[in-house]
């Protein structure tokens, strides 16, 4: 008993030590980024309220070019084509300071089809028309307002500090992350050929998964890979009254949603993540009418690409197999189409470390979290090419403190990004996500 009181006296002033011996903050870097709130947090609210829709980030690129020229970076608009031939908003901003490694920081910059029901003073009221030709709300409901604003102020700390860095940074405004066709459109368009390539990769996303005030990192898988498909199964019409006569798809259809559920149940390991929804399921047009076609929208998501390659040959074989048993000739077997894809973020060990590290330094090791991977998907991963390109992607915490401790404690549950009530606790997430990312690329180019 002795020995374990001993020991429990040299853990407990081993910790209340510790700040004290360790914590050096950034005092130059607290300081600039003190002087930078005012306009970072007029720059966030004027953001919030003017959202744009993914493809149409013409405003919201411009602004942010126009502050990053201003700041002093050689800037280039328009970055991006996507494969119908469109332009992209991609803007690309690069400051060379001397010799050294080369670190590119990533913001999206689009809104969603959201109406805000917040109720904040600076609330979007912003109305567009989506692809679809429906007038929708917009919103930055994902919180890439946030994104941009950190961008700016780590671009001018940067720019304020060049005596304390050497090499080149590379800061990336992306469109169409929601549409996870952005990253892609601007690689497309010849990114490294005409843009310096990275030896590292820095990117943010605000949640409510973490408070206001804090960050999460961790190595190793962040966010999942992602396949949306099209399963059609095709029929043979007839009238309600005699199915005899046809071949029902709807029944087939359904029969596969069914099925197809324990593709990862009892076809993949159940030490490995994976996701398979049927998000939509379209067919018919009367009651008494069996359809010719039933149509489905299938969302799979995974961390592994053998994962992936096996949620997909499940799909085809159980649609296949539905339709074999429901005596479908052959050619008029289900047609499976790939629809949106990207790849998963997978933070690099060694890096992630490192800037777990830089972090703790930074912030306090108090306000480092430990992430959890989730399975959302972001289009980030595509400028790591495959992981080839150490990358780091930290979840930026933009919860309430009070009503995230609530909600941890059996309270109500915070809102999601995507929510029309997602509201980042918007001056203290700036102000943590702006000095953790700056002392993560101030790390990586100390010379
Ligand atoms: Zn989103
Ligand atoms: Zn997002």
């Amino acid at each position: 008993m002795r020995t374990r009181f001993a020991l429990a006296g040299v853990c407990l002033l081993t910790l209340l030590c510790a700040p004290a011996v360790f914590a050096q903050k950034d005092a130059a870097l607290e300081a600039g980024v003190d002087r930078q709130m005012p306009e970072l947090t007029a720059t966030y609210r004027q953001l919030h309220q003017n959202p744009e829709l993914s493809h149409h980030e013409e405003k919201t690129s411009a602004f942010l070019a126009e502050q990053l020229r201003r700041a002093g970076y050689t800037v280039t608009e328009r970055v991006g084509r996507y494969p119908d031939g469109s332009q992209a908003f991609g803007v690309v901003a690069v400051m060379k300071n001397g010799s050294g490694p080369t670190v590119l920081v990533r913001t999206d910059m689009d809104g969603l089809p959201v109406t805000e029901l917040t109720g904040l003073d600076y609330a979007s009221k912003v109305r567009a028309v989506n692809a679809d030709g429906q007038d929708v709300g917009v919103m930055h409901a994902c919180g890439h307002d946030m994104h941009m604003t950190v961008l700016l102020g780590v671009a001018r700390e940067l720019a304020a500090s060049r005596e304390r860095w050497h090499g080149t940074v590379v800061l990336v405004g992306q469109p169409s992350e929601e549409t996870i066709d952005g990253a892609k459109a601007m690689m497309a368009d010849h990114f490294y050929e005409r843009f310096p390539r990275p030896d590292y990769i820095l990117d943010q996303h605000d949640t409510n998964m973490a408070e206001a005030g804090h960050i999460a990192i961790s190595s190793g898988p962040m966010l999942a890979g992602a396949n949306s498909l099209r399963v059609t199964f095709h029929g043979i019409g007839a009238h309600g009254s005699s199915p005899a006569l046809g071949k029902d798809p709807v029944v087939m259809a359904s029969e596969f949603v069914v099925l197809a559920q324990s593709i990862v149940s009892r076809q993949i390991s159940a030490q490995t993540p994976a996701v398979l929804t049927v998000g939509t399921f379209h067919a018919g047009t009367k009651n008494n009418i069996i359809p010719d076609d039933a149509v489905l929208g299938i969302s799979m998501r995974f961390y592994a690409d053998d994962v992936r390659k096996k949620l997909l040959e499940g799909i085809t074989r159980t649609a296949n197999g539905v339709a074999v048993a429901y005596g479908v000739a052959s050619d008029r077997m289900p047609e499976v189409s790939l629809l949106e894809s990207t790849v998963p973020t997978v933070n690099d060990a060694v890096l992630s470390e490192r800037m777990r590290k830089v972090a703790v330094q930074a912030l306090g090791a108090e306000r480092v979290d430990k992430a959890t991977p989730v399975m959302g998907s972001e289009d980030v991963g595509y400028f790591a090419l495959d992981g080839k390109i150490p990358f780091v992607f930290f979840w930026l915490g933009a919860a309430d403190p009070q009503k995230f401790a609530a909600a941890k404690s059996g309270g109500p549950a915070l809102p999601s990004n995507h929510s029309p009530l997602f509201a980042p606790v918007y001056e203290p997430t700036i102000r943590t996500g702006v000095t953790a990312m700056s002392a993560m690329v101030f790390d990586l180019l100390h010379n």
